[in-house]
């Protein structure tokens, strides 16, 4: 039997695992979708794959994305170099330069939901098809709209009754800031360069500020032995003043946050805003979402400037979140009818009612002819309200209803169907 590839799942009904059932992952995005819908926020969604060029410029020359080869890569017909989505922000700037979406009242805001891929070694919590509900706020450069995008964030979150969250503040300055922070750090921890990790020994050299969040305890304890000095302290003047903005606007809304220096975010094109948000109890892999803001990434797409902010929600995450809080999964609607032929003419019978009713009622039929007594356990089994029986004593466009759970019977014309269980549910123990 051939079997999936590790690192991707099947997500259906009955999913053993929580966090692969469709109806959670369904009421995930239907939650976002409702917040971010409710913002004046409008839906996108773009191909799962592009140009390389477009992908590998969105998430930068130093990333784990490009370092460690995690963008899953394939030559065209053409000979084009194709690359799978590892992030959506890349393709969705792509989107708003390509069809001028400039000269439309800025910001413009979009989110989409769907697959990304990386090829990163698979465990709980981490996988090599992933998804993520993303927003991006394009066109303002107002720390007001950070402030707004994280709170829609903390609101999704929330709306799905998520309560154990750490919302971590950070900022990555300007790039400017950046360089000087980089210098300070090189030369701090050069002299260790031998102790540190293979990962951070690298990034020593091409992004330093990535050894800060290193998930080495050897390189964590070098760090806090080294008493690292914060990016705050190396921030110009307006970054500052941003930042502080961002801040006040977020005390203002009433977001719970803490600042964390070590937020420093794994792509390169973030600038002064970015964060995380944490689930309490859940292990190593505990983000539930990152964001950030992202000024310089349109210009490296070969578009003029257009300041950027916002977030990637990873699904699966947030099902493991949900599932450690006990949040009750959403059941899919019940079957309201099930109809049993109980004899061959029976069987188009069932379908021409069934067709009648829906969608207005879920209803499913029997598709063999089935005897009274095993048709009303296949009903049962199905967890239907009612079983339609259709036979010989139902001719003439008659059914015989029974009430699964109290036994009761009646026999109603086809058009009167809809009406009679729509007044029997209102009184649900009436003859
Ligand atoms: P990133 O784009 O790396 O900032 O990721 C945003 C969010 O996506 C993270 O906070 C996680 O919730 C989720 N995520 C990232 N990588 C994976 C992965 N390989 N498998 C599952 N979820 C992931």
């Amino acid at each position: 039997m051939l079997r999936s590839v590790p690192g991707t799942n099947d997500f259906f009904g009955k999913s053993k695992e929580y966090a692969f059932r469709e109806p959670v992952f369904r009421h995930i995005v239907e939650s976002a979708q409702r917040v971010l819908s409710a913002s004046g926020a409008q839906t996108i969604h773009t191909p799962i794959f592009e140009y390389a060029e477009v992908l590998q410029k969105g998430v930068g020359t130093t990333s784990d994305i490009v370092v460690k080869k995690e963008m899953y890569t394939f030559e065209d017909r053409g000979g084009r170099i194709l690359g799978l989505r590892p992030e959506p922000t890349a393709s969705i700037v792509r989107s708003y330069n390509e069809h001028g979406m400039k000269v439309w009242p800025q910001p413009v805001r979009l989110f989409t939901w769907g697959p990304i891929f990386r090829a990163e070694r698979h465990q709980k919590g981490r996988y090599k098809q992933f998804h993520q509900v993303d927003y991006e706020a394009l066109g303002s450069s107002d720390p007001l709209v950070d402030a707004e995008t994280i709170a829609l964030m903390v609101q999704i979150y929330r709306e799905l009754g998520l309560k154990h969250l750490e919302v971590k503040l950070g900022t990555v300055g300007d790039p400017e800031d950046r360089l000087r922070y980089n210098a300070y750090l090189r030369e701090l921890f050069r002299p260790h360069a031998q102790e540190l990790s293979e990962d951070s020994r690298t990034r020593l050299e091409s992004n330093p500020m990535r050894i800060l969040d290193s998930k080495s305890a050897a390189d964590q304890q070098i760090a806090s032995g080294l008493g690292v000095r914060p990016m705050l302290e190396f921030l110009g003047e307006e970054a500052r003043a941003f930042h502080q903005a961002v801040v006040r606007y977020l005390e203002a809304l009433e977001v719970g946050f803490s600042i964390d220096p070590s937020i420093v975010r794994g792509l390169d094109y973030y600038v002064r805003t970015a964060w995380e948000v944490h689930h309490a109890n859940i292990g190593a892999k505990s983000a539930l979402g990152g964001g950030g803001r992202y000024d310089g990434l349109s210009e490296m797409l070969g578009g003029s400037r257009v300041p950027g902010v916002g977030f990637g929600i990873g699904i699966e995450r947030v099902a493991i979140a949900m599932e450690e809080e006990g949040v009750e999964a959403p059941t899919s609607p019940s079957l309201d009818l099930y109809l049993a032929p109980l004899d061959e003419a029976a069987k188009v019978e069932a379908l021409q009612l069934a067709q009648k009713l829906r969608p207005q009622l879920q209803v499913e039929i029997g598709y063999s002819v089935k005897k009274v007594g095993k048709a009303l356990e296949d009903a049962t089994k199905k967890g239907a309200r009612y079983a339609g029986l259709l036979g010989q004593g139902e001719r003439m466009n008659r059914v015989t209803l029974k009430n699964l759970a109290s036994g009761k019977q009646t026999q109603v014309a086809w058009n009167d169907v809809a009406r009679w269980l729509g007044e029997q549910a209102e009184q649900p123990f009436a003859d």
